[in-house]
């Protein structure tokens, strides 16, 4: 039969790369004790939202360090879910960072509000300092994105928001793990948004996400719009959606919570292990390291002179290095009818041009990455 939806190329068996970024294989090689998991389910036909649902949602608050957690659709899912429960209008706007993934921004759109971008800072987050000059009347929420899971200026920012009584929406769906002065990623704002995606750090077969906040009255709102709004079988108090957290995959995130802690130090580990060795090559310029943020490196990113030609040496020498992103939000297509310009924002434009990324995660040896930088080295000489 025709296939007729789209196979990302990122799951595909690849024989020409020795080392890559994918790792799912191996993630899951145990996967009998998971669908053992998954035949009582069946047995008890506990099919959507339900016990396994809660038990996830307990150990990930506590995980974020957050009041309360609700697993949802997707990370995308957890940020539209919080454009609705902070009541975004048609038009309102939210204050955001042109270098991010395309999720970030359409759920601000799809949710009826208005991107403003501003630039980055050089550790790819963005710049609280031009945070404020966007303000407007209109202006609605913060939306930071914490890159890579490397946490964002959040006293900078949690400031400014208190004090123009704006919302601070985090997309933590690279971070969870993180810590910014030892307090989990989502728990700084009016709420976190955590992905599940096959390819993030905690990861199911399918999508997931998460959404944490401290406030109880958004957490309640949250908890109906992703189940229809109901408050019993036959009553529905507000209209809303159907984003909830598969039950599959929450026994799938349940079995990997076991693992995070491994995943996050054997990341942190590679990460530092290749900053040692590419901080002595100088086209290459690794991002500053602040002592006060835990990063959990989602994706191991740095800055490369020649950065494409970089990219396809190493892909001939079976190296899967990428590129997260090569296109700002702000010149995207999509983006057309803000009338942004190139030029508009000069880091996140001259990052998206220099950026290059390297296999980060736990499955990757010392060895591998000594081959990595080699190869790195080489290329410059
Ligand atoms: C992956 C991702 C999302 C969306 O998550 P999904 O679970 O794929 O919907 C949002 N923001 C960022 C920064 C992401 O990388």
């Amino acid at each position: 039969m025709e296939t007729y939806n789209y196979l990302p190329d990122q799951y595909k068996e690849t024989n020409t790369h020795q080392i890559n970024h994918n790792y799912l294989k191996e993630q899951f090689d145990d996967y009998p004790e998971i669908l053992n998991k998954i035949a009582k389910l069946v047995h008890n036909c506990d099919y959507t939202l339900g016990q396994e649902v809660d038990i996830f949602e307990e150990r990930f608050k506590d995980c974020a360090g957050s009041r309360y957690a609700l697993g949802v659709g997707s990370g995308t899912g957890a940020l539209f879910l919080s454009m609705k429960a902070i009541d975004l209008k048609e038009g309102d706007e939210v204050i955001t960072t042109p270098y991010t993934f395309f999720a970030t921004i359409g759920s601000i759109v799809t949710a009826g509000g208005r991107p403003v971008f501003i630039d980055c800072k050089e550790d790819y987050n963005i710049d609280p300092s031009k945070i404020e000059r966007a303000i407007t009347p209109k202006t609605k929420a913060i939306l930071p994105v914490h890159w890579s899971g490397h946490p964002c200026d959040m006293d900078e920012i949690m400031a400014i928001a208190n004090k123009h009584k704006l919302h601070v929406i985090e997309d933590a769906c690279h971070g969870i793990k993180a810590t910014y002065k030892g307090k989990g990623l989502g728990s700084f704002g009016t709420t976190g948004c955590f992905s599940m995606h096959p390819l993030k750090n905690l990861n199911v077969w399918g999508d997931g996400g998460v959404v944490t906040t401290n406030d109880e009255k958004i957490y309640k709102k949250l908890s109906l719009l992703r189940n229809h709004g109901l408050i019993n079988r036959n009553e529905c108090e507000i209209f809303g959606y159907n984003c909830r957290l598969d039950t599959l995959q929450a026994i799938v995130a349940n079995h990997l919570m076991d693992k995070i802690d491994h995943i996050t130090n054997k990341r942190i580990e590679n990460a530092h292990y290749f900053d040692k060795q590419l901080r002595e090559i100088e086209e290459i310029t690794v991002p500053s390291r602040d002592p006060l943020k835990k990063s959990v490196y989602h994706i191991y990113c740095v800055r490369a002179q020649k950065r494409d030609q970089l990219q396809q040496y190493l892909l001939k020498h079976t190296i899967d290095a990428k590129v997260h992103y090569p296109i700002p939000m702000h010149l995207q297509p999509a983006a057309k009818k803000y009338n942004y310009k190139k030029g508009d924002f000069p880091v996140a434009e001259s990052i998206c041009d220099s950026v290059i990324s390297f296999p980060v995660h736990e499955f990757i040896t010392k060895n591998q990455i000594d081959t990595i930088c080699g190869k790195i080295r080489e290329f410059y000489k």
